[in-house]
C-alpha cells in the first residue's frame, strides 16, 4: 500500500489499471494501445516517486509551476491551516471578499511590474488568458469604440485552451476540429533571436487591421513553444512604444515566466517595460494550489468603470482563500531564499554543463545551449541526423526517468525545473540525458 497519509487504499497495479480504464489524459489522442507512464505517489526538491516506487528527476517541474520544488511542508501547513479558518471565500459582487485576497492583492501591487495595482482573480492561465481579452474588449466596447476589438499574438506561442486562449494560441493543430474559433483574432511572427528590428511585424499588423480595430496584443515576454529563446534586446520596448502609439493595450502573459522562472520576478522587467494588463498562475503557488492572477493599471480599471455597465465575469474558485494564502508564502520564500538568484545562477550552470555534454555529443548544438534564467535549452541537429533521433531519444528519457520538455517538433529539449534547483540534481539530468543520447545512438546505429 501507499501509506495512511495518501488515503490511497488500492494497490499498485489496481491504480495503474484504473488510470488506463478511466482517466482521460489531456493532450493525448486516447489511444488505449499507447504506452503507459508513471503514476505519481510522493515528491521532495525535484525528485519524483511512483507507485512501483521507482525515482523520477523532474526537469519540468511539473507543467513548469512546481518552482520551489515538492514537498515544502511549509506550503502545505499553510494550506491547511487556511482552510481550517475559511474553507472557502468569493469576491464575486461589490459587497465581500476574504482577507486572504487583499493581503495578496496589496501585495502583488508592490511586486509587479510599474503601473500593475488591480487585481483578478481565477484558477488558471486558460481563464486568465479569457479574462485578459474581455478586458481589453469590454473596455472599448463600453466607451463607445465597438469596432476596437481585434487581438493580435504571436505564431509557435501557447495561451491556454478555452475558446479564447486557443484562439489567442499560435498553433493551428489547436485551431483544428473544435468548430468556429472567436473571431477577430490575429498571430504575428515570432521575433528571431540576436535579430533587430522584428517588433516591426507588430506595427505593420495593426496597420493591416486598421488601428481603430484593434484592442490588444498579447504574447509572451519570453516564449516557451518558440523553444525558450530571449527575444532581442530592442523587441520589448518598441513593442511597448508601438502600442502606446495605436492605442493598443499591451497584454505580457506571464503564467509561466512570471514568479522566478526567467531570472527576473517578472520576465518583463528584463526590459524595463510595463504592461496594461499581466496574466499570472502557476508558479504564484509553486504549483501547490490552483490560482491566476490578472493585473492590470489603474487606467485600464477606470476604462472598465467608466460606462458603468457590469464585467459580468468570475469563476467561483476564483481566489480561493487557501490558494491565496501559498501565494503569500510563496512570496515569502521567493524573497527569503533569493529564488531569482537562483534561478539566474543554477540556469548558468546547467547551460555550461548542456553545453559539456555537447562536446562527446555531437547530435547536440554546441552554439544553441541556452538559458534565460530557469529556461533551459539546447537543440537537437535533426537535420542531420533525421526526425526518428528526435522521437527515439524522448522513449529513451523516460526510460531513464528523467521528465524534460520537448519544442519544436523535437528540435529543440527544454528544461524549467524547479528554480531551486540543487547542483547536484542538475548533474544528474544531464548525465542521463548523455546516456538516453547514447542508447539512441546505439539503438539506430548513428
Ligand atoms: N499562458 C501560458 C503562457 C501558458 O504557458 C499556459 C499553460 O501552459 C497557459 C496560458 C494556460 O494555463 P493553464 O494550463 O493553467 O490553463
Amino acid at each position: 500500500g501507499l501509506g495512511a497519509s495518501t488515503g490511497i487504499t488500492a494497490a499498485p497495479d489496481e491504480l495503474i489499471g484504473f488510470d488506463r480504464r478511466h482517466v482521460m489524459h489531456g493532450f493525448t489522442n486516447f489511444d488505449r494501445d499507447a504506452a503507459p507512464g508513471p503514476i505519481f505517489a510522493s515528491g521532495r526538491g525535484v525528485r519524483l516517486i511512483d507507485v512501483d516506487g521507482n525515482e523520477w528527476l523532474d526537469g519540468c517541474a511539473g507543467q513548469a509551476n512546481v518552482s520551489l520544488g515538492y514537498g515544502r511542508d511549509e506550503l502545505a501547513d499553510v494550506a491547511a491551516s487556511t482552510l481550517k479558518s475559511l474553507a472557502f471565500g468569493t469576491h464575486f459582487y461589490h459587497n465581500r471578499s476574504h482577507v486572504w485576497a487583499s493581503q495578496l492583492a496589496d501585495r502583488l501591487a508592490h511586486i509587479t511590474p510599474a503601473g500593475i495595482d488591480q487585481f483578478f482573480y481565477g484558477v488558471g492561465g486558460s481563464d486568465a488568458v479569457e479574462t485578459a481579452i474581455k478586458i481589453a474588449r469590454f473596455s472599448n466596447i463600453t466607451n463607445g469604440r465597438p469596432e476596437k476589438i481585434h487581438i493580435i499574438g504571436r505564431m509557435n506561442s501557447y495561451h491556454g485552451v478555452s475558446y479564447g486562449g486557443a484562439s489567442m494560441t499560435g498553433d493551428r493543430a489547436m485551431w483544428s476540429n473544435i468548430g468556429p474559433l472567436l473571431s477577430g483574432f490575429s498571430h504575428i511572427a515570432q521575433p528571431e533571436s540576436g535579430s533587430v528590428g522584428s517588433a516591426q511585424a507588430l506595427e505593420d499588423e495593426i496597420l493591416r487591421v486598421g488601428p481603430e480595430n484593434v484592442a490588444a496584443f498579447l504574447a509572451e515576454p519570453i516564449s516557451t513553444p518558440n523553444g525558450l529563446y530571449c527575444p532581442p534586446d530592442d523587441y520589448w520596448p518598441q513593442i511597448r512604444a508601438i502600442c502606446d502609439r495605436y492605442d493598443v493595450l499591451l497584454i505580457a502573459d506571464e503564467v509561466l515566466v512570471g514568479f522566478g522562472r526567467a531570472g527576473a520576478l517578472f520576465a518583463i522587467n528584463r526590459w524595463n517595460v510595463s504592461p496594461d494588463i499581466l496574466t499570472m498562475s502557476k508558479a504564484i503557488t509553486a504549483g501547490y494550489l490552483p490560482l491566476s492572477v490578472v493585473g492590470v493599471s489603474s487606467r485600464v480599471r477606470e476604462a472598465l468603470a467608466a460606462s458603468g455597465e457590469k464585467f459580468v465575469h468570475g469563476v467561483t474558485y476564483g481566489g480561493h482563500p487557501a490558494a491565496c494564502a501559498v501565494a503569500l508564502a510563496t512570496i515569502d520564500i521567493m524573497e527569503r531564499e533569493d529564488v531569482v538568484g537562483q534561478a539566474l545562477r543554477g540556469g548558468d550552470y546547467f547551460a555550461q554543463q548542456l553545453s559539456r555534454l555537447a562536446d562527446s555529443q555531437d547530435i547536440l548544438d554546441k552554439s544553441s545551449a541556452r538559458a534565460t534564467g530557469m529556461m533551459v535549452a539546447i537543440n537537437l541537429k535533426l537535420d542531420e541526423y533525421g526526425d526518428e533521433f528526435g522521437v527515439r531519444v524522448h522513449e529513451e528519457f523516460a526510460r531513464r526517468r528523467v521528465l524534460v520538455r520537448s519544442y519544436r517538433n523535437n528540435r529543440t529539449i527544454g528544461f524549467l525545473p524547479a528554480l531551486t534547483i540543487q547542483t547536484e540534481d542538475i548533474d544528474a539530468i544531464v548525465e542521463r540525458v548523455g546516456e538516453s543520447i547514447s542508447a539512441t545512438r546505439a539503438s539506430l546505429g548513428v
